[in-house]
């Protein structure tokens, strides 16, 4: 089933320095890449985009600024790169001098605010792994500091950036991003709501709801976020993608999912892992005692309207009433 209309997939661009770690992060977030693999890497040399909107939920593109991008060179259609629903992703190298980095932010956000006011600004302090706990502290004050500052002399304050300390080396690269794309989805309420009911008549303890492709999670239930549950979940969705794509694949679809995948795996400390898809791109993950697990039927029934809710959150059925109508037409 098709959940989300392609117009209404959020657009994320990707910016910053050459070596700020851009493609790095793109590989290891939607491509499976692992970390050490990046140090070989080859930068690029221009602005490259990349649409992965067939295979995620998230309608992703990155711009690589390789030294001096001139934003009013007519070649740069910044009206096309800067428009529509979305964000864009600023990454800074931590572990660099970031002085033209911030220079270069400033740059960018302002030309873009004035093509499209509603675009959203993350600013990711990346490869903060090779800093100290005090460091970082003191290196996200920073850099937060001289670019309000800098919007401020600019009189532009009204334009809010918010920061994030990443790196792609554990699981903040993808906490990261999935607070960036839950900014950008406007159901994101009846979703939080749909998953404290979910979870509250099933006895589980938490669930997220996951992009299955990039591991971001789009939505999770109320309380409090703890990174281990998150890495759990995001193990799960890995375990059961490479048995999928060993004994599940469908030819013709590059999805390994279908609408009846589910998995369980019992942990040995009496926990379970539940997991069941919810569309192409996305699959629900549970976490729950082992004793809730005893009344099973009701949490899969449970999971059946829970989908169904989900369906009619995001219109499913104009979506392919349009396309039936489309292919009926002579
Ligand atoms: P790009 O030019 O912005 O696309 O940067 P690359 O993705 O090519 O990354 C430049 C270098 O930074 C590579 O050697 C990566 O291995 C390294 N790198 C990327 N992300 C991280 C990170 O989170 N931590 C560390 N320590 N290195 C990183």
């Amino acid at each position: 089933s098709l959940i989300f209309a392609p117009d209404q997939k959020p657009k994320i661009l990707l910016m910053g320095l050459r070596r700020s770690g851009k493609s790095s992060i793109q590989k290891v977030v939607f491509h499976k890449m692992t970390p050490n693999e990046t140090l070989f890497l080859e930068s690029t040399n221009k602005i490259e985009s990349e649409n992965i909107s067939n295979s995620s939920f998230v309608q992703f593109k990155i711009l690589d600024f390789p030294g001096q991008i001139d934003f009013f060179e007519p070649s740069f259609d910044s009206e096309k790169i800067f428009g529509g629903h979305g964000a864009l992703v600023f990454v800074i190298d931590a572990q660099d001098d970031y002085m033209e980095a911030l220079n270069r932010l400033h740059q960018t956000v302002l030309r873009a605010h004035k093509v499209n006011p509603n675009l959203r600004f993350e600013v990711f302090i990346h490869k903060v792994d090779g800093l100290s706990d005090d460091t970082k502290i003191e290196t996200q004050r920073d850099i937060h500091q001289r670019a309000n500052d800098e919007l401020v002399d600019a009189g532009m304050e009204q334009i809010h950036l918010s920061f994030y300390l990443t790196s792609i080396y554990d699981h903040s690269i993808f906490e990261a991003f999935s607070k960036v794309v839950q900014k950008l989805i406007p159901q994101l309420p009846t979703l939080e709501n749909l998953l404290n009911l979910f979870i509250s008549n099933s006895g589980i303890e938490k669930a997220f709801l996951f992009d299955v492709l990039s591991k971001i999670y789009i939505a999770t239930d109320s309380s409090a976020v703890d990174m281990q549950s998150y890495e759990l979940c995001c193990e799960m969705i890995d375990v059961v993608i490479d048995i999928s794509d060993i004994y599940g694949k469908d030819e013709g679809t590059q999805v390994p999912f279908d609408k009846d995948s589910s998995s369980i795996i019992k942990l040995n400390n009496a926990t379970v892992l539940y997991l069941r898809e919810v569309s192409r791109y996305l699959a629900l993950v549970c976490i729950l005692r082992e004793e809730s697990f005893d009344k099973q039927g009701l949490i899969d029934y449970n999971f059946l309207c829970f989908r169904k809710a989900i369906q009619e959150v995001f219109d499913v059925r104009k979506v392919q009433l349009q396309q039936q109508l489309t292919t009926s037409l002579p």
